[in-house]
């Protein structure tokens, strides 16, 4: 045990992850949050409905690369599987086409080749094969060195280990976008639609990212998508609870007000006026809202990061169903008529579109406790533009009725069945986490600069201060921003020499 002392600021999953460690690795650690639980975007929201009570996740509902957590809570000394049951969700999806095509996707390979086969054609699920060969290349390239690694610290790039795998970096499909990529692969128009949808994952179009993302689908076909038992929320409560149990203060409900320096290093943090002393500090508040307003005394860092695009946001419809709809899976995805339309207006126009993708999540499907007897939670989502003076209190209306149009016109009443109902809008994601621009995964990775650009996990401006989630390096996803934590946390006890 060392009596330095680090602060954390934000309980979402990458704070959380980093205080873990840092606590294992014998730090004293104080971790402050503004809102009233842990856990950030990963939250919980009970509704009460004429039929009961109706349970949501806030954030996500898909959980990828179940070995990020496996070797968190190992290294916390805890085997997750005796804590947290992640069940493999079996179809991963249910795709709905405006021609009425209905297709399922399976991480099982010989199952998804045979629905390509039986739906779409033979010729497709050949293709397929070879799509999934190319995906897995990409990450076998670049996953260590993106993905594991805090590459903008050159010393560990250029460590031996990774000659090899830079050197074949121009096979990672850096110069095309996705959807040209995808193109290449698939001629069937809804196929390149479905595998176009990878990218906004992390909140990227496929019409601007690099095909270097790519690399997403293989996270889930791969690795598989998982379900949390108990609901996606039972993850932040573990690793809060973990954080607690190796002796990590959590005060919730207490925003940070400023990061503390002397124009070198890190003193403290500022908390309802008091002044509170660290040697190391981990910010997992977003970087360029941290720069805006936490960090007093870096105008051209601020000025550059504000000159960073945000990623996509979101609109959230959060349904309590009073009937259930045997149409559905737990994972759905009602595609538009036109996508370029769409991504045109949500990236370039940055307008709500007027004929938005729909995904539904049902965890209801696996755990019937979220819902009534007869009922279900659907958690709806669509992608929106990030804040740029839109008028949200009208585009939810209108984004409302595009929805149950696009349901009415896959056969699928679901206004008559709303029991109660809630919305976010982008400027509540805002509120909410105060994310840059109400966006839901940190900074765009629409160029092939992106990964480049992201904010290192230690500051280049203050000796002492560490920056780790979705807005700095690897970027968004729960995952990645597990990761981020995993690298903050590894460099904070390299330069404490501990
Ligand atoms: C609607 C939605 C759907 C998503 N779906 C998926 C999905 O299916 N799969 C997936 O992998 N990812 C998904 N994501 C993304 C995922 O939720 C995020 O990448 C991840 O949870 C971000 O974690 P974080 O720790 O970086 O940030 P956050 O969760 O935003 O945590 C930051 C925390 O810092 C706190 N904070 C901010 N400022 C201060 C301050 N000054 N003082 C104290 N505390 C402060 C905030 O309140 C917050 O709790 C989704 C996100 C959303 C919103």
């Amino acid at each position: 045990m060392t009596t330095q002392k680090v602060i954390v600021i934000g309980g979402g999953l990458a704070g959380l992850s980093g205080a873990i460690r840092l606590a294992r690795m014998g730090f004293r650690v104080q971790l402050f949050e503004k809102n009233d639980r842990a856990g950030g975007k990963m939250n919980i929201l009970k509704l009460q409905g004429t039929a009961g009570e109706y349970r949501f996740g806030t954030g996500p509902s898909l959980l990828t690369m179940p070995f990020v957590f496996d070797e968190l809570f190992d290294f916390a000394g805890v085997e997750r599987s005796s804590v947290l049951d992640f069940v493999p969700v079996e179809p991963i999806c249910r795709y709905f086409y405006p021609d009425g095509t209905r297709l399922n996707t399976y991480a099982d390979k010989q199952r998804m080749m045979h629905e390509l086969h039986q739906r779409i054609s033979p010729e497709e699920a050949r293709n397929y094969d070879k799509f999934l060969a190319y995906t897995k290349r990409i990450y076998d390239l670049t996953a260590e060195i993106f993905l594991f690694t805090p590459f903008q610290e050159l010393r560990k790039l250029l460590h031996l280990r990774h000659i090899p795998t830079l050197l074949r970096l121009p096979q990672i499909d850096p110069m095309r976008n996705v959807h040209a990529a995808v193109s290449k692969y698939f001629s069937d128009a809804r196929l390149v639609q479905l595998f176009d949808r990878y990218p906004t994952y992390n909140g990227s179009s496929p019409f601007l990212a690099p095909a270097t993302l790519n690399i997403i689908p293989w996270v889930e076909f791969g690795f598989g998508g998982f379900y949390v038992r108990g609901g996606m929320y039972r993850l932040a409560e573990e690793m809060t609870r973990l954080a607690e149990n190796l002796g990590v203060e959590i005060t919730t409900g207490s925003a940070v007000e400023k990061i503390l320096h002397d124009g070198k290093r890190v003193r403290g943090v500022q908390v309802q006026g008091e002044k509170i002393d660290a040697d190391y500090v981990l910010c997992n508040a977003d970087v360029v809202e941290a720069y805006n307003g936490l960090l007093d005394g870096f105008p051209s860092r601020t000025k550059q990061l504000n000159r960073l695009e945000a990623s996509v946001s979101g609109m959230v419809f959060y349904w309590g169903m009073k009937r259930t709809f045997p149409e559905l899976e737990h994972h759905n995805i009602l595609f538009s008529d036109n996508y370029q339309r769409e991504f045109d207006q949500i990236f370039t126009q940055k307008i709500a579109p007027d004929d938005p993708t729909v995904y539904i999540s049902i965890s209801s499907k696996t755990d019937t406790i979220h819902a009534p007897a007869g009922g279900e939670n659907w958690f709806v989502l669509l992608n929106m533009p990030y804040l740029n003076g839109q008028n949200w209190h009208t585009e939810k209306d209108r984004m409302k009725s595009a929805v149950l149009k696009r349901l009415l016109s896959a056969g699928i009443d679901a206004e008559s069945a709303i029991d109660t109902e809630a919305v976010h809008t982008p400027e509540d994601l805002y509120n909410l986490y105060r994310s840059n621009k109400g966006s839901i995964y940190g900074i765009s990775s629409n160029t092939q600069m992106a990964a480049f650009m992201r904010p290192a996990n230690r500051s280049r401006d203050v000796r002492g201060l560490y920056f780790c989630g979705g807005s700095s390096h690897p970027g968004g996803g729960v995952p990645l921003v597990v990761l981020s934590g995993k690298m903050a946390a590894e460099l904070i006890q390299e330069d404490a020499e501990i």
